[in-house]
């Protein structure tokens, strides 16, 4: 059986509905921020927290885990600076929490959501896992304190685990069952979907004098439906002995500016959006883009998706939960 902690959140949320095909799978999460019926039917659901001894002890007294997939965060880069311990208690300490209960019950295999916020702002074009991390926020150095915590854990102590650090997770499930549901949202391609069906008076770009092509921002968008199978490729090595200590970037390999997101929205829904340029969002990097390399030679994963299939994708969730298919 594979506990899947943080399982009714976006990212969590579309691993299970793919993992629920191969394997038993248990979903432990508080719901402070997933939505229980995003959580495939098929897998046990427990509410709990991570940070509770008790809660812990209990799945893994009635469950024979075998392996850990860890997706249950905070992930928002201002609130972790204006709340930085809410970070540190709930993605470090819980953390260290679930490991010494994984020991205690002798569970070896662990994978952990990491992110590209870990690099801050890199001075390369494309960014390898030999790229420098240096974390400019505390949600950053959230993630990047449990890797390193991981990597010391794993030497004393026999884990096995890979880190997958996520570019920009975006899209939706095919089915339109599950998509990307943030209370405040943030992101930019919901965001303009929520404005393309009304719901917002317009998109603002967050600066437009960057270092880019056309001055706005670069990313790396990918595909959730994609990460999910990268968490069940790094499972399946993880089960066979194959890795004991690997870290992989998960992006597209391609970078797309806020306008031409922007541009393929309107394209993908026929509609046009009303866009005001704005000032520059405090700790925005110029341009992040994955090179995902190393995952396609010791894995053979890539991304299938592109940009145009993520917001397709995205635009059916956004009109099955407006109302309006
Ligand atoms: N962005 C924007 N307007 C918005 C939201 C985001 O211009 O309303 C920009 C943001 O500055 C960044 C890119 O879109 O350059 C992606 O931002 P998002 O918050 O989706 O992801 P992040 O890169 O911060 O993880």
């Amino acid at each position: 059986m594979i506990l899947v902690v943080g399982g009714a959140g976006y990212i969590g949320s579309h691993l299970v509905k793919e993992l629920v095909e191969k394997e038993e799978v248990v979903v432990l999460d508080n719901l402070s921020t997933g939505h229980r019926e995003a959580v495939d039917n098929r897998a046990i659901f427990v509410k709990g927290d991570l940070g509770n001894v008790d809660d812990l002890l209990m799945v893994f007294r009635s469950y024979p885990i075998k392996a850990v997939m860890h997706f249950a965060a905070n992930s928002l880069v201002g609130e972790s600076v204006i709340n930085p311990l809410k970070y540190y208690e709930n993605n470090v300490a819980a953390t260290i929490m679930l490991l010494k209960v994984m020991k205690r019950f002798k569970v070896k295999n662990f994978i952990f959501s990491s992110t590209a916020a870990t690099y801050g702002i890199p001075h390369v074009d494309m960014i390898d896992e030999t790229t420098p991390t240096a974390p400019i926020n505390p949600y950053g150095r959230s993630k990047l304190m449990v890797e390193q915590i991981l990597a010391d854990f794993s030497k004393a102590h026999g884990l096995n685990y890979v880190v997958l650090r996520y570019f920009n997770a975006a899209g939706a499930h095919k089915s339109a069952v599950i998509g990307e549901s943030h209370d405040p949202e943030t992101h930019l391609i919901p965001i303009i979907l929520q404005h393309l069906l009304g719901q917002r008076e317009k998109v603002s770009v967050f600066g437009s004098d960057y270092d880019t092509e056309d001055g706005t921002c670069i990313r790396d968008y990918i595909h959730v439906t994609d990460l999910a199978s990268a968490h069940i490729l790094a499972l399946k090595a993880l089960l066979k002995g194959k890795k004991t200590a690997e870290i992989y970037n998960l992006g597209n390999g391609l970078g797309y500016s806020v306008k031409e997101v922007i541009e393929t929205c309107e394209k993908v829904t026929g509609l046009k959006a009303n866009v005001e340029m704005t000032d520059r969002r405090p700790g925005d990097p110029a341009r992040l883009i994955a090179s995902s390399q190393k995952i396609y030679d010791e894995l053979g994963w890539k991304a299938e998706r592109n940009l145009e299939q993520i917001i397709t994708d995205a635009w059916k969730w956004h009109q099955r939960v407006s109302g309006t298919m």
